[in-house]
């Protein structure tokens, strides 16, 4: 069965450059509801914690760097097919190859500060909602 719940953050990029309001215009505009949300920093050790899975490929300690250089907002958001029509909505990886309408193409630079993250599975949707929320959070 397809999940109802997927993780979002804004990054660095985006939240520096004031786009976190019309970023989640769009996520609710598309019919997301938002049942947690939090702004924080995250240090370089949760930052390379969350993105354990590519701690071997080359760009991992650029992108902890990255993801540790200033404040982000992380949100569950839950929808029918939530994994899917999120990805949908925010395009692939590369900014300069997402239709221009997507979230990544709207607001992110590269393909590292590309705006915004998306989980893409519902069992890795499952861990990051629970990296980031505990009970009392969610609503
Ligand atoms: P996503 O699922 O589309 O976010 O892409 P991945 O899971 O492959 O990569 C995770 C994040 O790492 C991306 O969203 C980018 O911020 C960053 N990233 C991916 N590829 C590269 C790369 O080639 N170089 C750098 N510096 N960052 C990358």
């Amino acid at each position: 069965m397809q999940g109802n719940k997927t993780l979002t953050m804004i990054k660095p990029d985006a939240v520096q450059k004031g786009f976190t309001g019309k970023i989640l215009e769009q996520i609710t505009g598309a019919g997301f509801r938002i049942t947690a949300m939090k702004m924080l920093h995250l240090s370089i050790p949760r930052a390379e914690l969350f993105y354990a899975v590519h701690r071997d490929r080359p760009f991992y300690s650029e992108l902890v760097q990255f993801m540790a250089s200033g404040p982000i907002v992380a949100a569950i958001l839950e929808k029918n097919n939530a994994v899917a029509d999120f990805r949908a909505l925010i395009g692939p990886t590369d900014p300069a190859k997402a239709s221009s309408d997507s979230i990544r193409a709207r607001f992110g630079s590269s393909v590292q500060n590309n705006a915004i993250h998306g989980s893409d599975s519902d069992e890795n949707a499952k861990m990051e909602c629970d990296f980031f929320f505990n009970q009392l959070e969610r609503f």
